[in-house]
């Protein structure tokens, strides 16, 4: 089955303590549908300009994404710039240039409105609520968000936790939005917001998913070295997602393993700047690393 995914699709120029990358693929919808693609087949839903360069677009045919739903426009890609500290999980936004995002109004393909699942990665909620208007009925839909739409677009954000089934943030974000510090209490505020399905993300540290039948803690891959953690939450919900749209039966059963499978190409991503190492990776080496998260936390 296959998973829609719409969000940004980005240039990254990205800097570190120990380097300065300019103008790489990311995105949101980027890092998530090459995340997903290990598992499923994928629609992107995105925009870029005409300055995109070609090898980016050649990347994700590479990687079997259906590129039907990306608008190519008049017009300069959004551009984002962010700069790490030496710790590498604090991260300050230098830039942000819209661009052709500022009139961006998805359109879905009519092949693309009967997916049965749908991550509506991190985009402002006013267009991932467009996205949700044009589908037939998703089997599962998850939605990713970020800081900036809790503080700009709230009741937006509100209105599109009663549509979805998963919503995914980080421990900051349910932070703001529940105002509590407590995890468990924040789960149970934001499962009365809507959704049943409800994972915090807490970066290295991994992830935690609270739902119908409880709790799950998803340990995260422990790595020597982190080159550039940007992405890695929307590599963590679309490799989540391609793993539940790959696999057949219910939801529940599936969810966990679901969640490893995600937190493996998460720590892939963090291997390399932008998609870089993510997209070198073979089915093979997933596999290894989800084998060791199981030794690792079986007891
Ligand atoms: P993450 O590291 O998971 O927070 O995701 C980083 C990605 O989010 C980068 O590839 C950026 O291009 C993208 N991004 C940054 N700001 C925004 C924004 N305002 N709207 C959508 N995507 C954004």
């Amino acid at each position: 089955m296959s998973v829609l995914i719409v969000g940004s699709t980005a240039l990254d120029s990205i800097k570190t303590p120990k380097a300065e990358n300019p103008r790489l693929l990311g995105g949101s919808a980027s890092h998530a549908s090459v995340a997903a693609s290990f598992f499923a087949p994928v629609k992107l839903v995105g925009v870029v300009g005409n300055d995109f360069p070609q090898r980016y677009l050649r990347l994700y045919e590479r990687h079997g994404i259906d590129l039907a739903g990306l608008q190519r426009v008049p017009g300069k890609t959004f551009h984002w710039s962010g700069e790490y500290e030496a710790n590498m999980n604090n991260r300050r936004t230098l830039l942000t240039e819209l661009g052709v995002f500022e009139n961006f109004k998805p359109e879905l393909p009519k092949a693309y409105q009967a997916a049965p699942f749908v991550l509506l990665a991190n985009i402002a909620p006013a267009l991932q609520h467009r996205v949700l208007d044009q589908m037939q009925r998703p089997r599962f839909v998850a939605a990713d968000t970020m800081d900036l739409w809790l503080k700009v677009a709230r009741p937006d954000l509100l209105k599109l936790l009663k549509r979805v089934d998963a919503f995914v943030l980080n421990d900051s974000e349910a932070q703001q939005l529940t105002g509590e510090d407590n995890m468990r209490s924040a789960f149970k505020q934001i499962h009365q917001l809507g959704p049943r399905y409800v994972v915090i993300k807490q970066g290295s540290h991994g992830s935690v998913l609270s739902c119908p039948r409880g709790m799950f803690i998803c340990p995260a891959y422990p790595l020597q070295r982190v080159v550039d953690p940007t992405g890695a939450g929307d590599s963590f919900a679309g490799g989540m997602m391609g793993y539940l749209a790959a696999a057949k039966g219910p939801i529940d059963r599936h969810i966990r393993r679901a969640m490893i499978y995600g937190s493996v190409v998460a720590s892939f991503c963090c291997e390399g700047f932008g998609l870089q190492h993510t997209t070198r990776v073979t089915q093979a080496e997933i596999e290894k690393r989800v084998q060791e998260l199981e030794r690792l936390t079986r007891f």
